[in-house]
């Protein structure tokens, strides 16, 4: 039920204004999952489907989903230049799977017309993992969020088969291919950390938030 997603009831406990106000692009996919976390974690969370939403957040999560069917919403709903120059302008943003793809400068196996919104330099994949092994999960190292590995989980993933100069890869497959990165306060992973109960990148994100306002 929507009514539950308000940003009213995910603020977490009474002391709400302690907290990042961070929103969740909401067009399409897993929005809800990444809004439970983020309130969970303490942040004012809001969905934001309209460019003024994107005035009241200090950071933005973009959800898995589909991202050729996320492009075109987010062109029929006016966000694709607000929330480019949002990326510009330094907001932090953290995509996950259809949200990395949303992010990256370059995609291949795009379907025909699709754009994304970028801002991380890289090229990404689409459906990297081909229809065997589209959905699996598996245990990363990422020496950025400590020693525990991640558990990921890939649902239709993308992988980032070129990272740019100015990226950084936070995570790679035993095989070496590159499913998580960052580029200054821009975030991606390949994978779903918001229905796995890890909730370390959803931390990591917020606080190159936190940072952004304080600066
Ligand atoms: N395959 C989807 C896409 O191309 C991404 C899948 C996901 O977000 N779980 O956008």
């Amino acid at each position: 039920m929507t009514t539950n997603l308000r940003s009213e009831s995910l603020d977490a406990g009474g002391a709400a204004s302690a907290g990042p106000r961070v929103g969740v692009l909401a067009l399409q996919g897993d929005f809800r999952e990444h809004a439970r976390v983020l309130a969970g974690l303490g942040a004012r969370v809001s969905l934001v489907r309209r460019p003024d939403e994107l005035e009241a957040i200090d950071g933005l999560v973009i959800p898995g989903g589909e991202s050729s069917v996320m492009d075109k919403l987010s062109r029929i709903f006016g966000l694709q230049q607000p929330l480019r120059a949002a990326i510009a302008g330094g907001l932090p943003v953290y995509g996950t799977c259809a949200g990395l793809i949303m992010l990256a400068d370059t995609v291949l196996d795009a379907i025909a017309g699709q754009e994304s919104l970028g801002g991380l330099d890289v090229e990404v994949r689409r459906n990297a993992f081909g229809s065997q092994n589209q959905s699996f999960e598996t245990d990363l190292e990422v020496p950025a969020l400590g020693a525990d590995p991640v558990h990921a989980v890939f649902i239709r993933g993308p992988v980032v088969e070129s990272v740019g100069s100015g990226a950084t890869t936070l995570a790679s497959l035993a095989d070496g291919r590159v499913v998580a990165v960052e580029q200054g306060n821009l975030l991606g992973t390949s994978f779903h950390p918001e229905i796995t109960g890890e909730h370390r990148f959803h931390e990591y994100f917020l606080a190159k938030v936190r940072a952004r306002v304080a600066a």
